[in-house]
């Protein structure tokens, strides 16, 4: 099998494997070729785990913050040096083509890496305060195990995103991959032995929806993070406010993009492309609503439907495939049901909503989808649909548009494309989401924070802010003379 890890697990600073889990295959989305058989962890494997990042996490809150970076820091230089080797392995996950991965996946994960381990030596200061005469001071505290739980589309980035921030508060970090990705993060937990992590705080076990509950409400884990749909984030926030354990969601989203008529048409295009097709579509902050001005409705649709005829879609290896297969057969149909239920309530398909031809029969491939005429109660427009299907609905007026984008039960993001920049900020303002692009859409360097509002989650990844989420304040008031009491 072309990527079989030595084990399923990776526990204590070694592969490990318990054979009465049960077996899943990993599938290579561009030709269903099954590139590695896997075991689901067991309980014994999720006890040993979690008790292994327990016991570590004690001595590595002892470090300094600067020590840790350190390590940090080296993961992200050998993330760097293996960038070739890691995107493989992520195009294999996933089936994003290579031509994406080279730039986006093991290169943000060492991005991460890099950011957390550079800001550790004054990230985690904590404040003294003045209390005239007496005063206190505050400490950051790691919170202990965390648990990271990741969706398919940005395995290694995932794992890196929430590994990075929690190991440098001090914590240790079990992490459970999606089951259609299973291969990036174990090569992550490798990479962070090789950096020099003290074995057992970053273990990474396999398994499914029936896993995550196991990790959620063992008595050892102090923190989840989640990053996957609104349904498990439900299930997820629920479970761990049985024992009040911190959360972080990351979920999904129906995010809006608005194009104005002033604005400069071929780059709300690209935005646009990005904002839907990137990935496969598979990006959870895509702008998916994208609302063109009446007047440039007409032009915006002709150029758009050349150019996305014009992707190359194939076999995600070939450096010149710009789009390659969804995760799986399943995600698949139900991205083709969407598109028939656009067809049926009354969307106009612009391009695209077939099986592309010369494709491999068993991949996931699916043509990039524009639907026009798009209004706001089609169950396309409401829906994440979590595939290449594009929706462009009309506007005239600012206040419409604004009104309209809103009124989405989801908030993870939203972009605006216009050259007025009163306007660009106004929009900015008024747009319920947790990120806002203003003339681009979809970019996410470490350095700004990111999440979401309304059911697309709550808590931020990246940046500063994230050691919020992975840390608390312990604290300490001295009293500098005697103790009264009124007894
Ligand atoms: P999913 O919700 O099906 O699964 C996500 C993860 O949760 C998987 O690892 C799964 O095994 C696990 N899981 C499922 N049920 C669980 C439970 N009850 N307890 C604990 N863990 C459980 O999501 P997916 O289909 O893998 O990913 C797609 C979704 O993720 C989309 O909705 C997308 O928008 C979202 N997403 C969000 C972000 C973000 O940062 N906001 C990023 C990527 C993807």
């Amino acid at each position: 099998m072309r990527a079989q890890p030595p084990a399923s697990h990776f526990i204590d600073g070694e592969y490990i494997e318990d054979p009465a889990g049960a077996a899943f295959d990993c599938v290579y989305p561009a030709t269903g070729e099954v590139i590695a058989r896997l075991h689901a962890a067991t309980p014994a494997i999720i006890e040993r785990a979690i008790a292994s990042a327990k016991a570590a996490q004690v001595e590595w809150a002892k470090m300094s913050p600067t020590a840790r970076g350190r390590i940090l820091k080296r993961a992200a230089d050998i993330m760097r040096a293996k960038n070739r080797e890691l995107s493989e392995l992520e195009t294999l996950d996933t089936g994003k083509p290579i031509q994406e991965t080279i730039v986006a996946d093991p290169t943000s994960g060492a991005d991460a890496f890099e950011f957390f381990g550079g800001v550790a030596a004054a990230a985690l200061n904590g404040e003294h305060i003045p209390l005239g005469g007496d005063w206190a001071y505050t400490k950051r505290i790691p919170l202990g195990v965390c648990v990271g739980i990741g969706a398919w589309n940005y395995p290694q980035q995932i794992a890196c995103w929430k590994g990075a921030p929690a190991l440098i508060c001090g914590n240790a970090m079990v992490f459970k991959p999606s089951e259609n990705t299973p291969l990036g993060a174990l090569k992550i937990a490798e990479i962070l032995i090789e950096a020099g992590l003290p074995k057992g705080l970053y273990n990474v076990i396999q398994g499914d929806r029936a896993t995550g509950p196991q990790l959620v409400n063992h008595p050892d884990v102090n923190k989840v993070s989640l990053t996957g749909s609104v349904p498990t984030g439900r299930k997820v926030a629920e479970a761990a406010a049985g024992h009040l354990k911190h959360v972080t969601m990351e979920l999904g989203g129906k995010s809006p993009l608005i194009v104005f008529d002033d604005a400069d048409i071929d780059s709300a295009i690209s935005g646009s492309m990005l904002a839907n097709f990137y990935s496969t579509g598979q990006v959870c902050s895509n702008g998916t609503r994208v609302f063109v001005h009446k007047a440039v409705k007409d032009e915006f649709l002709a150029r758009l439907k050349a150019r996305t005829e014009a992707i190359v879609i194939g076999e995600p290896m070939d450096e010149a495939t710009q789009m390659g297969p969804v995760i799986n057969r399943a995600q698949r149909e139900k991205i083709l049901s969407y598109i028939d239920k656009g067809k049926a309530e009354g969307a106009r398909l612009i391009t695209g909503g077939a099986i592309p031809n010369d494709v491999p029969a068993e991949g996931n491939y699916i043509q990039p989808t524009v639907f026009a005429d798009v209004t706001d109660d089609m169950t396309i427009a409401r829906e994440e649909i979590f595939g290449p299907v594009m929706c462009v609905l009309d506007f005239d007026g600012e206040e419409d548009v604004v009104a309209r984008a809103n009124a989405s039960e989801f908030g993870l993001a939203g972009g605006v494309f216009t050259k007025d920049i009163a306007r660009a900020h106004r929009m900015a303002d008024q747009i319920e989401a947790g990120t806002f692009w203003i003339n681009t859409y979809n970019l996410c360097p470490v350095e700004i924070p990111f999440g979401g509002v309304k059911q697309s989650g709550f808590g931020r990844e990246n940046s500063l802010a994230a050691i919020n989420h992975y840390s608390e304040l312990k604290t300490v008031y001295v009293a500098m003379g005697k103790c009264e009491a009124p007894y």
